[in-house]
């Protein structure tokens, strides 16, 4: 086929990536298919505009009674994921059973590199030198943005990129698009890592690793592999955190290429080879350009936003992988200082009464909950939702000391109670006992009434949303409002 790919593709799914992926390989001259499992309006809207690219789409029960999803299209030659399909779909089980390979919209993405340069060459007349190189992120925490301050950082040094993978413009449509970039950001979720068997970064980093998404990975040690899978063929550096054993373990087994480096972030003072902090400063001991240097000063503290402990970490992170594509200090630097976190992250809100408002709704998992928890002085914490098959045992013992109050709510909401009882029986629980979407405003009132001045009433929930609201973003901003009306009552 064209471009190194087989004639007859087959894609899951019709979401973004999925159609994502159909135009693309429709533009480039395969013949595509593309099923769901879906059949409303709205799929037979989105189907209806493949169709005019002459994409074919098999939506719903087929004439054999047959759901789309579960049959292999006749001749097919290879196979997109898309994210949120099961490993054991049926369509990948019948896929394997016949020999085909199933990848992701991410390998589709890496294959397509020369593709992409050759279009754009044809239309510019100016060959690029080189495909981009790819500069990956991935971890159970901190993903989106460590990948945001990255580009940030990037863009500081005057090189042309974009945060992309799991974030931001499918990343088939910016490596095929007309856009030129020196170099890319990748955010790679363990799932589109499990799908992508062929991409080799320049350099890559695993933030931390805790249990997350195992229902669909099957175990700890499947999700850590399928992250792991990041390190493999690095040309320059492998960037593990040196207080998460874990990740160091991934570089240790991972396959890279000669002259790949192992590159430690921490939050202490570094050695050799490592990024750390001194002084309130983040120093890096790893590519010191000055031989009679030992480390090189990047930024301060203060330059990273917001401060926070996990938050120095992703800079940190950040910033290594920076470095090892020869980025200068300052630039790490001006790129920090630069970047601003995208909302629910550990959000400043308001100021009231002497009490700090703090919204981190994207606190959707224990140990994201537990990072923000750990920047806090005394702490009324707002919890609760869609637990996802999680404990919380673990995150109510290292985080009972800070805890001036605990607020409850949404689906789950007894098993944090539980966990609270168990290891944290002085601290004052007021159980909600309500999903409805009114229950913030009680939650921040309640909060309020608990606080002392000094205090911060953090949302960190360690839960996902979808009990009481849309999403994350939704949640945070029902906080957000409540806490403006806490201020207005107040004022
Ligand atoms: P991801 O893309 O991996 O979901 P985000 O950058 O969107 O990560 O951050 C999600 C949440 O995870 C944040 O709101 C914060 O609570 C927490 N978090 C961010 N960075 C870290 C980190 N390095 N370690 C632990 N938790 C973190």
């Amino acid at each position: 086929g064209r471009f190194g790919l087989p004639g007859r593709i087959t894609v899951a799914g019709l979401g973004i990536s999925g159609i994502s992926a159909a135009r693309a390989l429709a533009g480039l001259g395969a013949t595509v298919t593309v099923v769901d499992n879906g059949d409303g309006d709205a799929h037979r809207a989105k189907a209806a505009e493949l169709a005019e690219l002459g994409v074919e789409v098999r939506l719903g029960l087929l004439s054999d009674g047959a759901r789309a999803g579960e049959v292999l299209p006749e001749g097919t030659e290879l196979v997109v994921t898309s994210p949120g399909w099961q490993p054991q779909s049926p369509l990948f089980l019948a896929a394997a059973k016949a020999g085909v390979d199933v990848v992701g919209d991410v390998e589709i993405a890496w294959r397509l590199r020369e593709a992409g340069r050759e279009l754009r060459a044809a239309r510019t007349g100016e060959p690029e030198p080189a495909p981009a190189p790819w500069l990956a992120i991935t971890g159970t925490n901190g993903k989106t943005t460590t990948t945001q301050m990255l580009a940030s950082i990037l863009r500081a040094a005057g090189l042309r990129t974009a945060a992309v993978g799991n974030i931001g413009t499918p990343i088939i449509d910016v490596v095929t698009g007309e856009e030129q970039y020196d170099v890319l950001a990748v955010e790679l979720s363990s799932y589109q890592l499990h799908w992508a068997p062929s991409v080799r970064a320049h350099s890559a980093a695993v933030l931390n690793l805790a249990p997350d998404h195992l229902d669909w990975h099957g175990s700890m040690e499947a999700y850590a592999a399928d992250k792991g899978r990041i390190y493999e063929g690095n040309t320059v550096a492998c960037v593990y955190n040196v207080a998460d054993r874990a990740t160091e373990e991934l570089v240790e087994k991972a396959d890279v290429e000669e002259g790949c480096r192992a590159i430690g972030f921490t939050l202490g003072a570094p050695g050799p080879s490592m990024l750390g902090v001194v002084d309130g400063i983040l120093v890096d001991r790893a590519f010191v350009e000055n031989r009679h240097k030992n480390a090189q000063e990047l930024a301060e503290v203060g330059d990273v936003n917001p401060p926070a402990p996990h938050n120095i970490a992703n800079a940190l992170a950040a910033a290594a992988l920076a470095r090892a594509f020869g980025v200068a200090p300052r630039a790490v630097r001006d790129g920090l200082r630069d970047f601003r976190p995208d909302a629910h992250r550990v959000a400043h809100v308001a100021e009231v009464e002497g009490v700090t408002y703090v919204d981190d709704s994207k606190a959707t998992n224990t140990h994201a909950a537990e990072a923000s928890l750990a920047a806090f002085g005394p702490v009324v914490w707002i919890a609760g939702g869609l637990a996802k098959g999680a404990t919380f045992d673990e995150l109510v013992q290292k985080s009972a000391q800070r805890l001036r109050a605990v607020v409850l709510m949404g689906a789950d909401r007894a098993l944090i109670a539980q966990a609270l009882a168990r290891h944290a029986p002085q601290v004052p629980v007021v159980d909600l006992d309500r999903t409805d979407t009114g229950a913030m405003l009680a939650a921040v009132r309640e909060a309020a009434r608990l606080a002392e001045r000094g205090d911060t009433v953090l949302l960190a929930p360690a839960c996902a949303s979808m009990d009481m609201f849309a999403n994350y973003n939704e949640r945070g901003d029902a906080f957000a409002d409540a806490v403006r009306e806490l201020a207005a009552e107040s004022a």
